[in-house]
Parts: structure tokens; C-alpha cells; sequence
């Protein structure tokens, strides 16, 4: 079976081949790569081609494919039965292992999808302030719930409009759009606006590309919050256990009210959380007025995974320090090599996540990531592609760096950029 023959035969089944959009490789004019097994830093597709992943699974990989002690922790898990809808020790234990390191965060309540973790986090804001408008920023993503599906209009309009069809114009209207890393633009909504429940964020933006916001920004924006009671959703499902042990937090310290997790701490298992001190934990059902439930939250496979997971990253002091130089290394070469063929080439990297944006000016929102050069990105990914580099089939994503990878793969990775540039 071919790639081409397999999507060919999934489109007829499947809603456009696939059970998430950007796997379709609809943005690099091409047909996804179906994998027939992953083995560490490299996945391999049914032609038996194999490719050195920076796509990890979109982020919850840290440890590669296959990692053994995972897998151990699943096994011993599975033996004992894959699903209960009761209690099991797993939970506190993951619980426990997340909330110890957060002094902000007292309790946590976990789900199964980034989605719900947000969707769940954003009704508690509104429950918990009794107020109805969100505020979140242009290239955010954070998940696929109704609220959340909105994009800012254009400058001459004060509304903002759903991205998706389906969302209603009633629901959008709740949520206003603001302008990543510009105070400015956060300030002037909440003058308009008196009843904003909360301000979701990434506080490393991974989903426009790699665009960390700026300590400053994200200082006043905590702020600016408190001034208004409105409450500060950081939504690290990304960069949770991904841009440091301990994501944005880790890095510079800022606390929010509530933090929302996903991708890493379900090790490769669905599992996602949200978590708050107690005062606003308190008010989820059955302690108080706020409905959230799940068959398969706490699912006993993985909260293993994830505990598995986390406590590996834990232990491994170095890990973080390691992946980081690995995406330095890898991210200042595609830069040199981007000079010497005078290529436009924006690059970042903050721990294991790294991006790169093929535009002149370095990329600090949504508007400057928007300017990049997508027909270059889509012959690039094309031609890393053929080389072995598998990358995320958009320009708008971010990479990872799992543990297994090595110097002598990004060197393997770089000579392949070095081919690719040629040729672009
Ligand atoms: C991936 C992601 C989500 C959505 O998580 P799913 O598990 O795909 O529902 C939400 N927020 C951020 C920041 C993400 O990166």
C-alpha cells in the first residue's frame, strides 16, 4: 500500500482523509505520510521511508516514540483494566505530582483533550466572576470549543466573528480578540468592556508558529486582570513540560489564576487538566454550581502514561537544558544557512520547542507571523520531507525536540535544510 492509495482509500471514510485538519498536508499541497510505527526521534510510513519526527505527536512526545518506561507504566495499567468511572490511586498520584511544584495551584480537576481543559477552565472563570465576555489574543488556539473559534475583526469593525461555521455570531460576540504582546490593545477592551470573566492566553504562543510573549506583557496582563477582577486562564497545553519543567511558570515565574495542561502530561495518552487554587476549584460540581464531568477523565492508562511521563522529565534535571541545546544548535544553523543563500528566516526556540518563520522581520504577534512566505515554507517542508525531516505540514506550528534525539541527528537534519535551501 502507498501513502497515495491509503489517503485515497481514508477519504472515502473519513471526513477528508483524516480526524484533525492539519494532517491532511492540505497547506504543503501534498498527501500526509500514514505511519506505520514510531521508534524513538523517528517515525516510519507504510512504503517503509523513514523520517526523524519533529512533530512528536504535535508536542506530547517529550520522550520519543515508544519510550520504554511509558510503555512499561501503560502495560502494568492495561492488565488491571483500561477504564472504571471510579477512583483510582492514579489520579492523586498524577494530582499530586503536578501540583506539588505550582505554590498557585491548589487543586486539579483532569479531562481528556486540550479542548475540554479550556472549554472546563473558561466556564469556571465566568462561574467563579460572574461575568460573561472572555478576552483572548489573535493566533492563540486553544482548542476547538464554541467560545474559543473566534477571530478578530477587521480594524473598522467592533465585533469580532466566529472562525468556524457553525459557531454562532451570538456566541462570538462574547469573546473579544486582542493583540498578542501589546497591552495597549488588552487595555483599551477592558475600558470598553466592564464584565470580562477572564483573559485566556498562551503564554509561550505555539499555535501561529513559535511566538513567546514578552515578560512585560505578560506582568501587565496579570495587572491588568487583578484591576478589572477578571481572572488570568494561562493555557499551557503546549508548553506545559515542554518550554521548561514547569512551562511559562518555570521560566519567569508569573502566576495565573487558572493554568490549563495537556499533550505531555498524557505522556501519549489523552489525558488534559485545569487547575486553580482552591477557592475557585471549589465551585466545580459536586462542591459547587460549576457542571464539568467526563467518562474517561482520570483514565487509568493515562494518568500511568502521564505519570510516567512527568516523572521521568522530573527527575532528569538536565533534560530540559539538553533539549534546549539541541534546539539552539539546530535553529542557529538554519539561520546561517538561510544567510548564505539570502533567504528570509525568522527562527526561536524555548526549551524543546523550536519554530522557524520564512519572513524578513522577526515575528512578535499573529499580523508579523501572517507575513511569512508560504509558498517558500511549503516547497521547504516538501523538500525536507523527501530528505527524511518530517515537520509539520504548516507554517503556523510549532517543533519538538523529544529526549532521544542527538547531535548527530540535527547534523543530519541541518545537511538536509542545506540541501533543501538550494533548492527553494
Ligand atoms: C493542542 C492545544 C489545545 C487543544 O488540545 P487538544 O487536546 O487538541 O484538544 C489547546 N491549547 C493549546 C495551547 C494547544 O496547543
Amino acid at each position: 500500500m502507498t501513502n497515495k492509495k491509503a489517503f485515497k482509500e481514508a477519504t472515502q471514510f473519513i471526513a477528508g482523509g483524516v480526524n484533525s485538519p492539519v494532517r491532511a498536508f492540505a497547506n504543503v499541497g501534498s498527501e500526509p505520510r500514514f505511519i506505520s510505527q514510531g521508534k524513538g526521534a523517528y517515525i516510519f510510513d507504510i512504503e517503509g521511508n523513514s523520517y526523524i519526527d519533529y512533530v512528536q505527536s504535535w508536542g506530547p512526545l517529550l520522550f520519543g516514540h515508544c519510550d520504554k518506561d511509558i510503555q512499561k507504566a501503560c502495560q502494568k495499567a492495561l492488565k488491571k483494566g483500561s477504564s472504571f468511572g471510579a477512583p483510582t490511586l492514579l489520579e492523586t498520584e498524577l494530582a499530586k505530582l503536578v501540583l506539588c511544584d505550582f505554590p498557585h495551584l491548589d487543586k486539579i480537576r483532569f479531562v481528556s483533550s486540550g479542548t475540554e481543559a479550556t472549554m472546563s477552565a473558561i466556564r469556571l472563570a465566568r462561574g467563579f466572576t460572574k461575568k460573561d465576555k472572555i478576552l483572548k489574543f489573535e493566533g492563540c488556539y486553544h482548542g476547538h470549543s464554541d467560545s474559543l473559534l473566534v477571530s478578530a475583526g477587521s480594524g473598522a469593525t467592533t465585533f469580532n466573528s466566529p472562525s468556524s461555521l457553525g459557531v454562532l455570531e451570538d456566541v462570538a460576540k462574547y469573546t473579544l480578540v486582542a493583540k498578542y504582546n501589546d497591552l495597549a490593545s488588552v487595555e483599551e477592551l477592558f475600558e470598553k468592556h466592564k464584565d470580562i470573566a477572564c483573559v485566556i492566553i498562551e503564554p509561550i504562543a505555539g499555535n501561529m508558529g513559535l511566538v513567546p510573549a514578552r515578560q512585560e506583557f505578560l506582568e501587565g496582563l496579570v495587572k491588568l486582570c487583578k484591576a478589572n477582577q477578571s481572572l488570568v486562564i494561562f493555557d499551557e497545553v503546549m508548553s506545559g513540560y515542554r518550554a521548561s519543567y514547569l512551562g511559562s511558570y518555570g521560566i519567569n515565574g508569573i502566576k495565573a489564576d487558572i493554568v490549563t495542561f495537556g499533550k505531555v502530561i498524557g505522556g501519549g495518552l489523552p489525558a488534559a487538566a485545569f487547575a486553580a487554587r482552591a477557592e475557585i476549584m471549589d465551585i466545580l460540581s459536586p462542591l459547587g454550581g460549576v457542571y464539568q464531568a467526563g467518562t474517561l477523565s482520570g483514565n487509568p492508562l493515562a494518568m500511568a502514561a502521564g505519570i510516567a511521563s512527568i516523572t521521568k522529565a522530573k527527575k532528569s534535571k538536565k533534560l530540559y537544558e539538553k533539549l534546549g541545546k539541541l534546539a539552539k544548535k539546530l535553529t542557529g544553523g538554519m539561520k546561517k544557512l538561510a544567510e548564505e543563500k539570502a533567504l528570509p528566516l525568522q527562527t526561536c526556540y524555548v526549551g524543546s520547542m523550536f519554530g522557524y518563520f520564512f519572513t524578513q522581520k522577526p515575528v512578535l504577534n499573529y499580523e508579523d507571523a501572517l507575513k511569512s512566505d508560504l509558498k517558500l515554507f511549503s516547497k521547504f517542508h516538501k523538500h525536507m520531507l523527501q530528505r527524511g525531516v518530517y515537520l509539520a505540514p504548516s507554517q503556523f506550528e510549532t517543533a519538538f525536540i523529544c529526549s532521544k534525539m542527538n547531535d548527530k541527528m540535527i547534523a543530519f537534519t541541518l545537511e538536509a535544510v542545506r540541501e533543501s535551501f538550494k533548492r527553494i
